[in-house]
Formats: structure tokens, C-alpha cells, sequence
């Protein structure tokens, strides 16, 4: 240490006369004394560190009041928190894959802000069962015999495959043994549940006979997982759902299948990529489906489990549910989105992926020319549309691009990864991606509601 820091360190603030000033007394009008005097001491601790990494501009120790308020302001700052997706891609795990439905945000509130009749029969005001909620719903929707909802799809799998496969064998093709983003690995997720996985086939090829030569007295399950987020092209061959249910009926065994997204509705409609929807899937004889409730069916995180009731009732009693089991505000966004689906002719306008998934190009190129047209009053942004494509996401339909436009953003103030780095780490954050070196907004994921927002954000950075 040189004299000069001597001096510096000697004209630190203390504590006790930055606590009786008047702007700390501000401060203390809103923040309770314990956070002002921890954002002080903070703000010290920098002054200290400065005069030791000396930059041209800080050698005097002097207090900044601003600083330390937004200090006080990002203690109490939510840590999860609004995001304005311009991604594209509509399942965004990362950002909480589904929106809610409208009715789904007030369900939550109806049930959550007081008490609900969770596991109370009204009727007959004695005890019921929190899954009654929506397990004839769900029998409605899909044909099934019974349903049980757990906490996800790796918790619906975990309960099948303990409850019906425990020390026993249960037998997948190498083609399916996937692993979805966040460590769920089908091998990993049977030996869990105490289960022996048996492999067969060969990553592209599986035929229903290497599942026959794989049977064993030990056999319980045969297990078909959807690939998801990953394709094999080429020279491929799987056992169908048909001849896989026929073998495990001959066999006495269960046929499950991990349908992953898993749709109540033909997609086709859509002018999207059909995959059998769920009830399709039971009515060809498997024995139990899940899938999770937050991809296609763009409701809360949840797993699905439909099948025989004769199954459902011994999951019913493993005791790992109650590990697994849905909370209250989850079963409320559920119920609710859920019954939206008994009204097919307006899911497009009540499920909000389901909007974003079939809106057409000419509607989401209108709203990316509203968002450059509100941007045109900004000085020091130039903004323009691009074509770009839109993406499924969360292992739904991988491969299937959704045609979209993009707002591309050009800043005098901020470099393309400055300026993305300014929208993300604001407040509502807004993420989008560099492209070519050009930030860009995907429109197939922008909200109306959103364009106010991001021309405010976008006003702060230039003003
Ligand atoms: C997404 C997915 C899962 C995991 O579902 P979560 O609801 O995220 O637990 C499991 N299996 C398949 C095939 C999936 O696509």
C-alpha cells in the first residue's frame, strides 16, 4: 500500500455517519434498516476496492446515493421474473415452456387466494381425492379408462414403471433410449425405478421380433418412448405401436408408451404435422400413456397418465405418489385448461400455444410491422423485417420448421450482443438471438401486449 491509498482509506465513509445523513433517512422512509445498512456496507466495500484497483475516475471515495438505491431495489427484486420470448421457438424449456391460458391465471387465483375444496367431496362433505378434479375430464377427452396427473412427465414415467415393472424386466428399443434436455434418460429413469432396462434393436433399426427374442420370465413391460427432440433419417425401421401392442396381449406383459408432447388434438387441422393424438394412441390398446402438461397441451408443468384402471389404481397406491403428486395451483391451471380443450372450435384462441403454433404468416407479419413501425420514433434504432423461421420446441415436432419474420434491431448505442445483452437483463427482460450480426425478434412468439414493452425498453437504451 502507498501513502496515496493510506490517505484514500482514511477518507472512507464510516457507517454511522452515512446511516445519519439525510439521504439515508430517504431511504429508510421505504427499506427497513438492516437492508440500508447492508447496501451502505456494500457500497463501502467497492470504495475500498476501488482505491486498490484505482481506474482514473474513482480514486476519491465518494458515496453514490443512486448506487446504493439500486442496491436497496435489486434485494427486492423477483429473481424469476417476466421474459419476452423472441426466440421462436414456442416450447422454450428454458423460459417455462407454455404460457396460460387466460382462464387457467384466473383459476389459480380463484383457488389459491383462499381455500378450495382440494381433497374435500362437497357433496358429500367427507374426504375425496385432489386427482377427482380432473380425472373424468380427462377420460372424456381421451377415451381412456383413468387418469392420474403427478408433478411431470419424467415423475409419470418413474410412477409407471415402479408400479408395474419393480424387480422386474421392462424392454425398449436402442432407437428410444433418448435423453431429454435436464438429465431425463430413459435408462436412468427405469434403473430409478427399480427396474431392469433390457435394450434391443439397434439405434436405427428395431423390428417387433428383436423384442420377442428379448422376452424373458422376468419381462413386465414393453416401453416405447417417443424420440423427441432428435430424428434418426436414413435407413430406419421401428416397431410399430400395433405389432408391440399385439406381442404384449399375446405375451401377458404391458405395452406403455412415453408419448412425451402427446396432443388431445390432430395437429393436422392446423396445417401442422399430425401425430396421433392420445386418443388415438389408447384406442390402439396400449395399456398406459403419459406425457407432460406443458408442451402441446400448453398448459402447467404436470404429467399425464391414462390408461387401464385396473394400472391407475395400483399407481394410485404406490406410495411414491405422494412424492410425486401435483400441487393445488397446478391442478387449478390443469382443471382449466383442460376444459377449454371440451370447446375444440376456440382452443386456437384460449390456448396460447396453440395460437402461436397455427396463427398465419400474414398476422404474425403484420405485428412485426407494427413493432417497426412503433420503433420508427426512436432515434438511434433502425428497425427492419426479415424472413426467418419459427420453431415447436420442448421435443415437439423437432424438424418442423413454422414459417415467420423476424424484426431485425440495429442500434447506434449498442453492438448486436451489447444490445442483447441490455433487452435480457432488464426489466421485462426480452431475449431474442444474433443472427448474421443482426439482433432479432422471432414475431411468431411476441404477444400483442408485448410491443409496448419492448419500445419502452428500447426508448431507456436510447434516449
Ligand atoms: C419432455 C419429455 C419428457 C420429460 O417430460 P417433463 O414433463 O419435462 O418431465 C419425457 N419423455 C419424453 C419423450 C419427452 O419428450
Amino acid at each position: 500500500m502507498d501513502e496515496s491509498q493510506q490517505k484514500l482509506l482514511m477518507r472512507l465513509p464510516k457507517m454511522d455517519a452515512l446511516l445519519a445523513s439525510k439521504e439515508a433517512a430517504l431511504l429508510l422512509d421505504t427499506y427497513s434498516r438492516t437492508l440500508v445498512k447492508r447496501a451502505v456496507q456494500e457500497e463501502i466495500e467497492t470504495l475500498r476496492a476501488n482505491i486498490f484497483h484505482p481506474t482514473a475516475d474513482t480514486l476519491e471515495p465518494i458515496v453514490h446515493w443512486d448506487s446504493i438505491r439500486a442496491r436497496l431495489e435489486s434485494y427486492l427484486a423477483p429473481s424469476l421474473r417476466r421474459v419476452i420470448n423472441g426466440t421462436g421457438i414456442i416450447l422454450h424449456t428454458n423460459l417455462g415452456r407454455a404460457p396460460l391460458a387466460n382462464s387457467a391465471l384466473q383459476a389459480i387465483h380463484d383457488t389459491a387466494s383462499g381455500y378450495s375444496n382440494l381433497e374435500l367431496n362437497l357433496e358429500s362433505g367427507k374426504r375425496g381425492s385432489r386427482y377427482d378434479h380432473v380425472e373424468s375430464i380427462l377420460k372424456e377427452l381421451t377415451g381412456a379408462e383413468a387418469a392420474l396427473v403427478v408433478n411431470n412427465n419424467a415423475a409419470a414415467v418413474m410412477l409407471a414403471v415402479n408400479t408395474l415393472a419393480k424387480d422386474g424386466e421392462v424392454v425398449t428399443s436402442r432407437g428410444e433410449l433418448i435423453e431429454i434436455g435436464g438429465s431425463f434418460r430413459i435408462p436412468e429413469v427405469v434403473e430409478r425405478s427399480e427396474a431392469d432396462l433390457v435394450e434391443v434393436g439397434t439405434t436405427n433399426k428395431t423390428r417387433v421380433g428383436d423384442f420377442r427374442n428379448a422376452l424373458s420370465d422376468k419381462t413386465r413391460m414393453l416401453l416405447k418412448v417417443h424420440p423427441s427432440n432428435f430424428k434418426v433419417v436414413g435407413f430406419t425401421e421401428e416397431a410399430s405401436r400395433e405389432e408391440l401392442v399385439a406381442l404384449a396381449k399375446e405375451k401377458n406383459i404391458l405395452m406403455v408408451e412415453d408419448l412425451g408432447s402427446g396432443s388431445l388434438i390432430d395437429l393436422s387441422n392446423y396445417g401442422l404435422p399430425g401425430e396421433p393424438t392420445v386418443s388415438q394412441v389408447i384406442k390402439s390398446g396400449v395399456d398406459i400413456v403419459t406425457f407432460s402438461g406443458d408442451k402441446l397441451l400448453g398448459g402447467p408443468q404436470a404429467g399425464l397418465i391414462l390408461g387401464r384402471a385396473d394400472l391407475l389404481d395400483t399407481m394410485k397406491r404406490n406410495p411414491l405418489l405422494r412424492a410425486l403428486r401435483m400441487d393445488k395451483l397446478t391442478l387449478a391451471a390443469l382443471e382449466s385448461t383442460l376444459r377449454l380443450y371440451l370447446n375444440e372450435d376456440t382452443l386456437t384462441q384460449t390456448v396460447p400455444i396453440l395460437f402461436m403454433l397455427s396463427t398465419d404468416i400474414e398476422d404474425i407479419q403484420r405485428l412485426a410491422e407494427q413493432l417497426v413501425s412503433e420503433l420508427k420514433s426512436l432515434s438511434g434504432i433502425t428497425a427492419t423485417i426479415v424472413e426467418d423461421n419459427a420453431y415447436s420446441g420442448g421435443g415437439a415436432l423437432p424438424d418442423e420448421t413454422l414459417p415467420s419474420c423476424a424484426v431485425a434491431l440495429h442500434s447506434e448505442n449498442f453492438s448486436p450482443d451489447a444490445l442483447a445483452e441490455a433487452l435480457r437483463t432488464g426489466d421485462p427482460a426480452v431475449v431474442g438471438r444474433i443472427s448474421d450480426g443482426s439482433f432479432l425478434l422471432n414475431a411468431r412468439t411476441l404477444f400483442q401486449q408485448d410491443l409496448p414493452l419492448i419500445v419502452e425498453r428500447l426508448r431507456q437504451l436510447h434516449p
